[in-house]
């Protein structure tokens, strides 16, 4: 083993807006990859509005370039937790992070989760402080608490001593140094030279093998029309040519030959095609068939294994539908069956940790993921693309091990102020949820480690963000199968329904805001079957929430504005999923998110819930 000091692999860690993008720009442009005059595709690690909305980052992406004769990769990290192992296994190709802070904001609960994972890998953490420009920043405090959570997140006593620079990304410089006691807007730098000397000196060259026969694990996926599935990871050994005959295998499974395509390297924020590449470069091959995650790419004479990255098993799925609700097709390009299946299969070529199943119905797809994190991003994703279709509520899948039926258990994790514990107790109590530590992290915050079934946490989040006022972080991972753990309570209550087809009156909300809490407002369209808010008690009621204002004179026109509506709550699309139950549906389009019931007419739908009771009557009188 040896270690290569002409690269550098790192991650980089930041809480969405506070500068990476900025932050990538300025890097090339100063060693010399944008020109001055050159106005070519800036912000491309730039973050989507699914991104901004969450706090984190969903699609990694990759950057590079090249300063005091080193190539330096900079690689995305995507913020969450579930997505079957997902970060972990990028921090598997870099030997050190950037953590990104806003010199005014500090480091946010976001950002922990990864950091988390970057710190227990062992990985050298390098600080950034940026904004150091912005009126009432406070970068020497924000350093300091940057050092409390790495004590909080169980850093080694190495770690602790990390390096750090002030910056103004968006001004173009960084420093070592910073004196508080001049303003602001003076520039107490020139230019980013001491960040890049730090990622430099501070960061290790990869650890590796240049002799010997190649070998590689496949990270990441990802997929283009022309190229096919294409693999992305870290050589450990040897050196990889374009047009290479390679073995793909693993530890249990005999090696496959075949020969590679093309070899690209990262150059800027491009992929670039190369002849050849040695251990320790970041690469994407194309050309190999079905190709999967954690398999080793190696020499096709003397193949050998690496260990193999496990993605996690599903825990969540949900049946995927076409919409067919009345006002289907009004909103998205994409609609027919057709459409979502194919949208479907395409996404099994990148996304590892997702299944797609056939279900009795031409019409629907049961899509299992790891979390609903994991399903509600893909929602999203395919409504920003253009697609309509309903989904159903998501299931946690069961297994039978030993004879026994199991769930899926979360380990959770909880910081919470003080003042906000009783009722995050309270409720993760009737959740099922089994408290394991229980620790004051710093001034008035509290760490709350549980175990909890995903039965229980399904729907959770939302409440608790309400809860704590937005201060808390809750992040959580599957720990495993367990025996089923009983009812998790929480059953909600009933929905209000409209009766018709029409655009929603003022009137008629205003004398019915009684029965419960609205979704939506006045002038809204709605149809028959679509919920339109909770209702107080538990059963579902008809509301005729288009009825208009019986006009006895002339002038009582126009007395409908005048009326004051309570506050309507927005459902997003998480909220949504979790809220509705088994006969309902949330229907899904580019511009709306609505629910409704799965049978629209009320006399149909009394029918069918009859039925499905009698089925049930029956059942139990064969058992
Ligand atoms: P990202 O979401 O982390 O990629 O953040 P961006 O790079 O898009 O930056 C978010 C906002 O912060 C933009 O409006 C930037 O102009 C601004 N910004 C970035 N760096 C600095 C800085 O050093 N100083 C100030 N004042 N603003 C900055």
């Amino acid at each position: 083993m040896q270690r290569r000091d002409d690269i550098r692999n790192v991650a980089i860690i930041a809480h969405v807006d506070h500068g990476k993008t900025t932050l990538i720009d300025v890097i090339l442009q100063q060693t010399g990859i944008f020109r001055d005059n050159q106005q070519v595709e800036r912000r491309v690690m730039d973050s989507n509005d699914l991104e901004k909305e969450r706090g984190i980052t969903i699609f990694a992406k990759n950057a590079s370039f090249r300063y005091g004769g080193k190539k330096i990769n900079i690689v995305d990290t995507p913020g969450h937790a579930d997505f079957g192992g997902e970060v972990e296994r990028i921090l598997n190709m870099v030997d050190g992070v950037l953590l990104l802070v806003d010199a005014f904001e500090g480091p946010m609960p976001q950002t922990k989760f990864v950091l988390r994972k970057a710190l227990e890998l062992g990985l050298k953490p390098l600080v950034v402080i940026n904004k150091v420009d912005r009126p009432r920043s406070r970068p020497i405090e924000v350093h300091d608490l940057v050092l409390d959570l790495f004590i909080e997140l169980g850093a080694h006593e190495d770690q602790l001593e990390f390096a750090y620079v002030f910056a103004s990304a968006k001004n173009g410089y960084a420093m070592r140094e910073f004196d508080p006691t001049i303003p602001e807007d003076v520039p107490q730098g020139t230019d980013l030279t001491p960040l890049l000397d730090m990622i430099v000196s501070e960061i290790p060259g990869p650890e590796v093998e240049l002799d010997g026969p190649l070998q590689m694990v496949v990270t990441t996926l990802d997929y283009n029309d022309y190229l096919g599935r294409i693999a992305i990871g870290r050589i450990r050994r040897g050196e990889i040519r374009a047009n290479q005959n390679v073995a793909v295998l693993t530890p249990d499974t005999a090696p496959k030959r075949q020969k590679l395509q093309k070899l690209f390297g990262f150059e800027a924020l491009k992929r670039v095609e190369i002849e050849s590449a040695q251990a320790g470069d970041i690469v994407a091959i194309a050309g190999l068939e079905n190709v999967t995650i954690g398999e080793t790419i190696a020499d096709a004479d003397q193949p050998e294994a690496l260990p193999t990255i496990t993605v996690d098993e599903p825990t969540i799925s949900m049946n995927f539908q076409v919409n067919t609700s009345p006002f289907a097709g009004l909103e998205g390009k994409y609609v027919t069956s057709r459409h979502l299946r194919d949208r479907l299969h395409r996404e099994l070529l990148s996304n590892v940790a997702l299944r797609v199943e056939d279900t009795d119905s031409a019409d629907a797809y049961k899509v299992s993921g790891r979390g609903e994190l994991h399903l509600s991003v893909l929602i999203e994703t395919m409504r920003r693309e253009g697609y309509e279709l309903a989904v159903g509520p998501p299931q946690v899948i069961f297994r039978e091990i030993d004879g026994v039926v199991q769930e899926p258990v979360e380990q959770l994790v909880i910081d919470v102020p003080e003042e906000h514990m009783g009722v995050v107790m309270e409720k993760l109590g009737q959740r099922k949820a089994e408290m394991q530590n229980m620790a004051a992290l710093s001034t008035g915050v509290m760490r709350l480690e549980f175990s909890i079934p995903t039965r229980g946490l399904l729907g959770y989040r939302t409440e608790f963000m309400t809860d704590t006022k937005g201060e808390g972080i809750l992040t959580h991972s599957v720990a495993g199968y367990q025996p089923m753990k009983g009812d998790v309570g929480g059953r909600r209550r009933g929905v209000l329904v409209a009766l018709e087809r029409g655009d929603t009156s003022a009137y008629a909300i205003y004398n019915l805001e009684d029965r419960g809490t609205f979704f939506l407002s006045a002038g809204v369209s709605v149809y028959e079957g679509m919920i339109v808010g909770e209702n107080a008690r538990e059963d579902d009621i008809v509301i005729n929430v288009t009825k208009k204002k019986q006009m006895s004179n002339m002038r009582s026109s126009g007395a409908d504005e005048a009326l004051r509506l309570t506050p309507y709550r927005v459902m997003s699309l998480e909220q949504a999923m979790e809220f509705i139950a088994d006969d309902e549906l949330v229907e899904v389009t580019p511009k709306s998110i609505r629910m409704r019931k799965r049978v629209l007419n009320k006399g149909e739908r009394e029918i069918s819930e009859k039925r499905r009771k009698s089925q049930m009557v029956s059942a139990a009188a064969t058992a």
